[in-house]
């Protein structure tokens, strides 16, 4: 398969594109663009998105963000599209979207996240925004074109985070402390995030929990992350930290199940990660609402550690879960009002196979 020098079908700047043809009229893009990174596209997707300009460059600032918070690259395929045909997570058009920011404080925030994430880390050093050979630099601070560049640089001198100098098309920014207080600030609580990370392990067993658990985060007005970490690669624990740096609150189910023993490993009992999971959310000041299967197994092998945790013990029912009397997807939804408050958005999976 030939790469070969052509526009990058979101910010239109010189990329390696190679091509990967399926049929003769479909076919894949793995780009590779100094601005949004890496990247997979079909060719339903990049058809979709002709038309809309304003759509293309939001995914442009998204994936700018996305790689640098150097997460692993996206596929991204249209809206018109089945995720269950392709491998490795794809997510649709407008299932990205979903994370734009919804405000212009928001924005400035992610921009200034950027900002602070192109730094080399180093005091009083100019970080450099845009210049004559990269005047699309602004990509990476969620400005639409180089004229928003100069309101956003502004808007966050304003608030006395950077200093700004400009000759040209060349832009540099110098960051104060109080940007970058700001930004640890930003890494550390997520007030404003609308997300939920679900820290619990798969099986067979675990479908229907899993969809009762989506259905009733949906419920109280969040996104549900869910990582299926059984078909992920290697980068899934950066993605999991991640995940629940960006959440609002963590579910973490501690449902065990027996022990067994395959090829001298030794699945199922009590699931580590969980608790490693829930601990880091806990220690970054996090909401971790904690629930249990009810059965001697998983309140036998609980660490006591967590037996002082309020737990929603929940057990199957038919096609559904109940906590005593109660539906467990009320029971949740409820909880999590009472605990964290109601969100504002639509619910999705991540990662999840359907
Ligand atoms: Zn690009």
């Amino acid at each position: 398969m030939d790469i070969t020098r052509q526009k990058c079908p979101l910010c239109e700047c010189n990329a390696n594109v190679e091509k990967h043809v399926w049929s003769s009229r479909e076919f894949e893009l793995d780009v590779s663009c100094r601005f949004c990174g890496s990247f997979l596209i079909t060719s339903t997707a990049i058809s979709e998105l002709k038309p809309n300009e304003s759509k293309r460059i939001q995914l442009s600032h998204l994936l700018a963000e996305v790689i640098l918070k150097g997460r692993s690259p996206i596929t991204i395929i249209g809206n018109s599209q089945k995720e269950g045909n392709f491998k490795d997570s794809p997510r649709t058009v407008d299932d990205i979207l979903r994370d734009y920011p919804k405000s212009i404080p928001e924005r400035m925030d992610r921009a200034l996240s950027n900002i602070a994430r192109l730094s080399s880390g180093k005091l009083g050093e100019e970080i450099c925004i845009s210049n004559l050979l990269s005047a699309k630099g602004y990509l990476q601070i969620f400005a639409m074109d180089f004229r928003e560049t100069i309101g956003i640089v502004e808007y966050l001198k304003n608030l006395g985070f950077l200093s700004v100098s400009q000759e040209g098309t060349s832009i540099k920014v110098i960051m104060h402390p109080k940007g970058w207080m700001h930004f640890s600030d930003l890494e550390k609580n997520s007030q404003n995030s609308n997300t939920a990370f679900v820290a619990m392990w798969f099986d067979d067993s675990t479908d229907i929990f899993a969809e009762c658990i989506h259905a009733a985060v949906q419920k109280a007005g969040y996104e549900c992350k869910i990582v299926n970490r059984i078909h992920h690669n290697n980068y899934i624990m950066d993605e999991v930290i991640n995940l629940i740096k960006e959440s609002r609150f963590v579910i973490a189910d501690f449902t065990c199940i027996p022990e067994f023993i395959d090829n001298e490993n030794i699945y199922g009992g009590v699931r580590g990660g969980i608790y490693y999971e829930a601990g880091f959310a806990k220690g970054l000041g996090k909401n971790v609402i904690v629930t249990c299967r009810d059965d001697d197994d998983s309140k036998r092998r609980r660490h006591f550690d967590i037996n002082q945790l309020n737990t929603i013990f929940w057990q199957y029912d038919n096609e559904t879960l109940r906590v005593g009397k109660f539906e467990f997807i009320e029971f949740l939804c409820e909880r999590i009002k009472a605990t964290v408050g109601a969100g504002n958005n639509v619910a999705m999976f991540y990662g999840r196979e359907k």
